[in-house]
């Protein structure tokens, strides 16, 4: 995979240009002040509220996003992303100007058609393999968290070298940069959290907890051994993959994994697996969810208190309360 550095971006292409950050969440924030730090001329863009007010009390310029796409060269846009689409249709859009740069740091719109930009703007992505509030810690340690480029569109015939220049600003080149595209950014990221890191680790916790109870076991132990004790095997995970986990684990855990794993997620999960993705590869999932916020999330709402009752969420609520260390 074609990797870039520090040496490999050149700072200097952001100079004279000012950065407008659309949304001061969690990217926005540390994007915004990272770039800051780095030298960049940078502007806030949002709706009056919390964050137009908190990015005002970090010392940004903060305006409207439509005054934003007026004077920024490079236009970041880090609002959720079922909101982007009308926001750059109503205020990006009528102010966009030959030569400007578009970015985003996740591909979902661009890539299944949500905003379709005009042929004389750049579209890259720069997107930090993190959390917001990592972005910004690790950066201000002196370190960057890992990150991926892509370009959609290269209108200038400089839009990876502008692209890395902004990775370089947020920290991402201290630590590598990876050169993917569009597509597979978007579809890797919703198989991800679809099959594996939400929606199969979610289910499986459950099903674990559920088949304790329902054998008579108490609901208190059933969630120490099915959800608890996931953070510790994670982190083991991150800090060393799987072997590291299992070096870690007792000799009998590690033989009941072994053993057991293969009969949980099994050839049909994996069947089911290659079909879901799939769906996301044919647009299937972006055009649910689309007409699922353009309803006004039925099914979301729904399904979102039916799994607040579960009661492996009573149950983790009280025993919680035990934990002094956890953060409320
Ligand atoms: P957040 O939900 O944390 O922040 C969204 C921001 O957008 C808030 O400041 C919000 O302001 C603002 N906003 C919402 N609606 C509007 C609007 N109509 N007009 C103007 N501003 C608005 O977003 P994230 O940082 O999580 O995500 C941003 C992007 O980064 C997404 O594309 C996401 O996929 C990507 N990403 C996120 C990662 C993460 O760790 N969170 C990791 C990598 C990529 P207000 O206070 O007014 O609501
Ligand atoms: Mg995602
Ligand atoms: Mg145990």
């Amino acid at each position: 995979m074609k990797m870039y550095y520090d040496h490999d971006a050149d700072l200097s292409l952001l100079g004279g240009k000012t950065v407008a950050i659309v949304g001061y969440g969690s990217q926005g924030h540390a994007q915004a002040q990272n770039l800051r730090d780095s030298g960049v001329k940078v502007v806030v863009a949002g709706r009056p509220g919390r964050s137009w007010t908190q990015a005002e009390q970090d010392g940004f310029e903060v305006m409207t996003v439509a005054d934003a796409a007026k004077v920024a060269d490079i236009i970041q846009i880090l609002m959720p992303d079922e909101r982007q689409g009308q926001v750059y249709r109503e205020e990006i859009a009528p102010n966009l100007r030959a030569g400007q740069m578009l970015l985003f740091s996740h591909g979902f719109n661009i890539h299944f058609g949500q905003i379709a930009p005009p042929a004389d703007v750049d579209v890259a992505m720069v997107a930090p393999k993190s959390p917001g509030h990592l972005v910004r810690r690790v950066y201000t340690q002196g370190g960057g968290v890992p990150g991926l480029v892509a370009v959609h569109q290269n209108a200038t015939g400089k839009a990876k070298e502008i692209a890395l220049a902004y990775a370089k600003g947020i920290g991402c080149t201290r630590a590598g940069v990876f050169e993917t595209s569009f597509r597979e950014e978007t579809e890797t990221d919703l198989f991800g959290e679809q099959a594996v890191l939400c929606g199969g680790a979610t289910a499986l916790v459950k099903a674990g907890f559920e088949t304790l109870v329902e054998a008579g076991y108490s609901p208190e132990i059933a969630y120490f051994e099915c959800l608890h004790e996931l953070k510790l095997i994670v982190d083991l995970m991150y800090e060393g993959g799987l072997s590291r986990m299992r070096y870690s684990i007792s000799d009998t855990a590690e033989f009941g994994d072994y053993m057991t794993g293969p009969r949980i997620v099994t050839e049909e999960t994996k069947k089911e697996m290659r079909k879901v993705l799939e769906e996301i590869q044919r647009g299937e999932f972006a055009k649910k969810w689309i007409l699922e916020n353009q309803a006004g999330r039925p099914s979301y709402n729904a399904i979102k208190q039916q799994e607040a009752e579960h009661p492996i969420e009573q149950v983790g609520a009280r025993l919680r309360e035990m934990m002094s260390w956890i953060k409320k």
